[in-house]
């Protein structure tokens, strides 16, 4: 359509007073001017050509029919800032219907109307003008310049406000859905790089961009730098380094200082928004070319403090999983990690087959910890820590097993127990304290075979644990023997608890005579654990078992109870002088009831309490003399007499010998084993020397040989015990043998 014919009367509207300025134009207002009558088209355009708004001048769309507009409007859309529209076209109310298909059918809201008449008298009832969201009704004759300036202002600023308002409505939708699907994401990298991708499509710009955090708020790092959470495009290699390996003076810069402004930076070229919760902080670095304009800006500040809980909750997530998995003194690897990692290289085939674990024991640190203090004791942790940093660099894994067990992965070229012990060769420097350290080692091979990391921890811990008694070397490597051992030991403990409960047990009684006249003066009570093929399983075996999974404890009470209703058995046959010896383990002295229990269990059973020995081992009394020394200092009192058994094997000091209130001493059976014709035994000998200084009666254990017995009758010794008298029998045979003992 040509305008050309109305171009001179320009003129009719110069002396009009302008509000225009051509300056600073940035785009352009769509007018769509729909009228019938050409000349209204031009006389329009002319009157409002140099009309500039907010910056904007005017662009003009014609349209000459109510068909015509609407097929423009359909296309162009929200982007229609006003519609001046002619009422009386091809219909009466031509105008009305575009007006109302519009806004009823094609939802169109944001353009302005304007409605024009020629006839005055010819305006639309009130109730039209509201349906259709109808800004002006103006007769022609009426639209002066001034006039109809004015109305396009105030209808254009209505139009950008409701523009703005609706923008601002997707905006806050969009807000919503994206922080939405932020609160989904728990790990810091993705929801770093949600960030970008949100505030990119939030702002509707293409934005390259980075999330920088400070250390110590997310990352487990002990400095305070600005580390690069997140990243789009060509930032994304930098994700986890530092803010300065990007080597961007622009982002370096302007991050730093909105983290320590603590607010959002709005530049021409690019933006930093500053996102904090709880102490979390971080800023995002948008390059957007362009500044981000008001209405932006104030969506943005919406988003991110939408967000901001988000950010807290993976911090916090990632918190929980690095306590989860990093030791929170040495920031290694945790137990849980270290399985995780052997994990991958026990499923591994292609573990090379050089590849091996090792569990490292610092030797008494129970000892720093007590002694030093607990700071001592971490500073000696880190200390260690570091110098296995140092020896090992990145070849070697390294993680913090459990209190002072540290775990290697690496290869035997590395990790052998020639460089461990040299590791440990200097003293460590503890805080103060420089303190010489050992340590034990336990290895495993990685033999290629697939396995998992928990068993594999579990091999090298029984290598450590054999170590640790290891009297040659401090170091052990793993073998599938050792683990049969073990599985052995659980299954007895298992089946031996099985079996007590079952009452399956026995107590057998070995006579113990007097060796002038060889009557017999007592018994020892034995325990006997019958097996299925008829057997026994010897009490050397699983007495041990039983003390070390505490189950002697129980067992022992039972072998007590036993003894006394047996003894009072005797007594009631008329047997009312045999004392009865009992074998009385470490555990049951640790146990806080064991002297009241066997207080009651004698008295219950009515036995005089002298006729009760307790015996114990030397090597008892020397592990926590303390404890047994007042236990049986106590039960001495109450009247059982107490002795010591095997003696001579064990490393009494004489000091404790002193303090315990003995009655007998028991000369272990390898020195009467000693004891050959002709030859002399000198052991025996100062053992009944020594009872005899301490006012103890002694007695010989395991007396196989005639010339045992009259050899330790003639050194002085009081009593005997062994296989020449009698084997350990069941209650019944006792009586018998008793009974022939008499005739
Ligand atoms: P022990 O207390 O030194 O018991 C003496 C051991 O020597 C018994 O072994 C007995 O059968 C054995 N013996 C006795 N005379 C001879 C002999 O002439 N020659 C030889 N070769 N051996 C002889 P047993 O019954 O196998 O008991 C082994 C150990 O098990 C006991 O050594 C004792 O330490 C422990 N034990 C047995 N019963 C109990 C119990 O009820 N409680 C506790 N805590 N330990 C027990
Ligand atoms: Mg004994
Ligand atoms: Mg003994």
């Amino acid at each position: 359509m040509s305008s050309n014919k109305y171009d001179n009367d320009e003129l009719i509207f110069l002396s009009e007073d302008t509000h225009s300025s051509t300056a600073n134009v940035s785009g352009r207002w769509n007018v769509l001017v729909v009228d019938d009558d050409e000349e209204i088209h031009a006389v329009t355009r002319l009157a409002l050509s140099d009309l500039v708004v907010n910056d904007k001048v005017l662009h003009f769309i014609h349209a000459y029919s109510g068909d015509e507009a609407l097929k423009i409007i359909a296309e162009m859309g929200s982007s229609i800032a006003i519609i001046l529209l002619d009422v009386v076209m091809e219909a009466d109310d031509a105008g009305l219907t575009v007006a109302k298909k519009m806004r009823e059918e094609m939802k169109i809201l944001e353009p302005r109307i304007i409605l024009r008449t020629g006839q005055p008298g010819y305006a639309p009832e009130e109730q039209v003008i509201k349906d259709y969201d109808i800004n002006d009704y103006k007769t022609k004759t009426e639209l002066t310049r001034s006039k109809l300036v004015t109305t396009i202002i105030a209808s254009l600023r209505s139009y950008q406000q409701i523009l703005s308002i609706n923008q601002s409505r997707k905006g806050l939708q969009q807000i919503i859905t994206s922080a939405a699907n932020l609160m989904e994401e728990h790990s810091v990298r993705n929801f770093c790089e949600g960030v970008v991708t949100q505030i990119s499509s939030l702002i509707g710009l293409e934005t390259g961009g980075v999330v920088c955090a400070k250390a110590g708020s997310v990352l487990d790092k002990d400095d305070d730098g600005v580390y690069v959470l997140g990243a789009a495009g060509e930032f994304a290699p930098y994700i986890n380094k530092k803010l300065e390996s990007l080597h961007n003076e622009r982002i370096v810069k302007y991050v730093t200082s909105c983290l320590q402004l603590k607010k959002h930076i709005f530049e021409n070229e690019f933006s930093v928004l500053y996102l904090s919760s709880s102490g979390y902080e971080a800023a995002v670095f948008l390059q957007v070319g362009r500044g981000i304009s008001v209405v932006d800006q104030q969506l943005l500040e919406v988003f991110l403090s939408s967000i901001s809980i988000g950010y807290e909750n993976v911090n916090l997530f990632h918190q929980l999983r690095t306590a989860a998995f990093k030791d929170w003194l040495t920031k290694l690897p945790n137990r849980s990690e270290f399985i995780n990692l052997l994990d991958e290289c026990g499923a591994t085939k292609s573990s090379s087959e050089k590849a091996l674990v090792a569990l490292i024991d610092i030797n008494h640190f129970a000892d720093i910890n007590d002694g030093l203090g607990q700071e001592a004791g971490n500073n000696t942790l880190l200390a260690v820590t570091k110098r296995l940093e140092e020896t090992f660099s990145d070849k070697v894994e390294i993680g913090r097993i459990g209190s002072d067990v540290f775990g290697l992965i690496g290869e035997e070229a590395d990790v052998n127990p020639q460089i461990l012990n040299q590791m440990f060769a200097a003293p460590f420097k503890a805080g103060e304290h420089t303190l010489p350290l050992s340590a034990c080692f336990g290895f495993c091979r990685l033999q290629g075979v697939p396995q998992t990391g928990i068993n594999i921890l579990k091999q090298t811990n029984i290598a450590l644990n054999i170590a640790k008694k290891n009297l040659k070397a401090n170091f052990e490597y793993y073998a599938p023997e050792m683990e049969q051992e073990t599985t052995w030991r659980l299954d007895m403990i298992r089946q031996l608890t099985r079996d007590f409960d079952a009452k399956k047990l026995q107590l057998w009684y070995q006579p113990q005579v007097d060796l002038v006249t060889e009557k017999i003066v007592g018994m020892e009570a034995l325990l006997r654990w019958p097996t299925s093929d008829g057997g026994f399983v010897s009490p050397a075996v699983f007495v041990p078992l039983a003390e070390y999974s505490g189950q002697i404890i129980d067992i022992g009470i039972w072998v007590l109870e036993e003894s006394c209703r047996q003894l009072s058995a005797l007594s009631k046959l008329g047997y009312t002088s045999l004392r009865m010896a009992v074998n009385i383990s470490m555990p049951q002295f640790r146990d806080p009831n064991f002297i009241d229990t066997v207080k009651n269990i004698i008295t219950e059973h009515a036995v005089a309490p002298d006729r009760i020995e307790l015996e114990i081992t030397e090597s008892v009394v020397m592990d926590e003399p303390q404890i047994v020394i007042e236990a049986l200092s106590e039960l001495k009192q109450f009247g059982v007499k107490v002795a010591v058994d095997d003696f001579g094997t064990g490393f009494s000091s004489m000091s404790y010998l002193q303090k315990l209130p003995l009655d007998r001493l028991k000369v272990d059976r390898s020195f009467i084993n000693e004891i050959t014709p002709g030859k002399a035994a000198f052991i025996a000998e100062t053992i009944v020397t020594l009872g005899n200084r301490l006012g103890l009666s002694t007695i010989a254990e395991g007396v196989e040989k005639r010339e045992q017995a009259s050899y330790m009758l003639k050194l002085g010794c009081d009593e005997a015990q062994g296989f020449l008298f009698a084997k350990p029998m069941p209650f019944e045979q006792l009586l018998e043998f008793l009974a022939s003992q008499e005739s």
